[in-house]
């Protein structure tokens, strides 16, 4: 996989952030209101960043089966499986790979159900072993546009999370330090975004394999100063290697969006199987959903229930196929690869037919691989490999047939 220098700055960064986890401490699910927890003086923590470590570490087949044991189906997301079973087993992958001993205690839960309501029965599991207060929000789910009911609705979960939190923290949410953990995120959000529009550029100075590196600070640092330096400093390299036509895959012929969660742990088989084959993986779905565009410092709680309902696992299927439209366009793809994760349908979208409105709307070559974020079990090398490598001549020739 190649490597960007600012990959080099996540370890300290990453390390301080594990060793500063000091009570009170939150848990967050990765796309809830990190914001409200920041503001009232919590640390927070993500099982979810903790579940893809788990997965890129090649650990989860280990802990996998014990979850099953407690009672959690082989079929149910391999996050909280490979999570729940690691915290079974008395182990974290973060004893490694940042010298800590134990998952952070927690003295406050919070989920929101976004993403699914997976991580609901997730966070309860927590909930009920650590037997701390936990509170859910449960927005409206798979929208095609978003009201205003829509927001109210959010704005008035969030207010009651509010309330629980100002419990835990044993203070009042300072309005004015809200809106300023909100402009922090609101920060690195645009960053984050100008990060992953280098890649429009021809060749691509870095790939969704990079991205899946890069991303860690946005999911677990948003809101903080150090997020917005890490990613100043990561935007600057990538725009040095815009200017000089670097490209992360040399003579880059195929340029590829992936739909769909990672395969933790095949990124470098994977990253290196595309790179022998000219074929950049530009953008993705799953990189794109750490991007807030609509945080507003000045109306904070409603910008809040806007960003974090807005996202696109929560969208409806015609909004998703606009979304997906727009991507290739702007990034200008030949091909759009979709990933069906076994464990997770929620980031699953070629079920339903959307690959072939995909095709229809815009011409382009899709393919459907068959795998997961973490159960490996899933995931076939050779089957893989053999489906890509005929997609990418087919690619090859459509292009030909379209250029000509
Ligand atoms: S979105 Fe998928 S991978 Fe993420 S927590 Fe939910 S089921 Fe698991």
């Amino acid at each position: 996989m190649p490597q960007l220098k600012s990959q080099l700055n996540l370890k300290p960064l990453l390390t301080d952030y594990y060793k500063g986890l000091k009570s009170p401490i939150a848990w967050c699910t990765s796309v809830g209101p990190v914001e409200i927890l920041r503001a009232l003086g919590f640390e927070v923590y993500f099982p979810e960043n903790h579940g893809a470590l788990l997965g890129a570490s090649r650990m989860a087949a280990q802990y996998i089966p014990k979850a099953h044991q407690a009672g959690y189906a082989g079929e149910i997301c391999s996050y909280l499986t490979s999570d729940i079973g690691a915290w079974l087993s008395g182990e974290t992958p973060l004893t490694k790979a940042y010298g800590i001993a134990e998952v952070p205690k927690p003295d406050l839960i919070v989920f929101n159900t976004n993403q699914c309501r997976e991580v609901a029965e997730w966070f309860n599991f927590f909930s009920r072993e650590y037997g701390c207060p936990t509170v859910g929000i449960f927005p409206p789910r798979h929208l095609e546009t978003i009201s205003t009911a829509d927001i109210d609705q959010v704005v008035a979960q969030f207010e009651a999370v509010i309330d629980v939190a100002e419990k835990v923290a044993g203070s009042r949410l300072d309005p004015g330090r809200l809106r300023e953990v909100v402009a922090l995120s609101r920060e690195a959000s645009d960053l984050w975004t100008r990060v992953l529009s280098t890649a429009k550029n021809v060749p691509a100075p870095m790939t969704f394999f990079d991205d899946t590196i890069l991303m860690a600070p946005i999911v677990v640092l948003r809101g903080t100063q150090e997020c917005i330096n890490f990613y100043s400093a990561a935007l600057a390299e990538l725009e040095g290697l815009v200017g000089t036509n670097t490209a992360a895959v040399p003579e880059e012929r195929l340029r590829i969006y992936w739909e769909g969660m990672p395969i933790w742990g095949r990124l470098r088989f994977l990253a290196d199987m595309f790179k022998v084959n000219g074929a950049a993986v530009v953008a993705s779905t799953y990189c794109n959903s750490w991007i807030f565009d609509s945080l507003d410092p000045d109306d904070p709680l409603r910008s809040l229930a806007h960003a974090y309902t807005q996202i696109f696992i929560n969208r409806g299927e015609n909004a998703k196929l606009d979304m997906l439209v727009k991507m290739s366009a702007g990034f200008q793809i030949d091909g759009m690869l979709f990933h069906d994760s076994k464990t997770c349908f929620n980031n699953t979208n070629s079920r339903f037919g959307l690959p072939q409105r995909f095709r229809e709307k815009t011409g382009l070559p899709t393919l459907t691989i068959d795998g997961d974020l973490n159960d490996l079990r899933f995931f076939s090398d050779g089957q893989t490999q053999t489906r890509l490598e005929t997609f990418f001549e087919q690619l090859v020739a459509h292009q030909k047939l379209t250029r000509a």
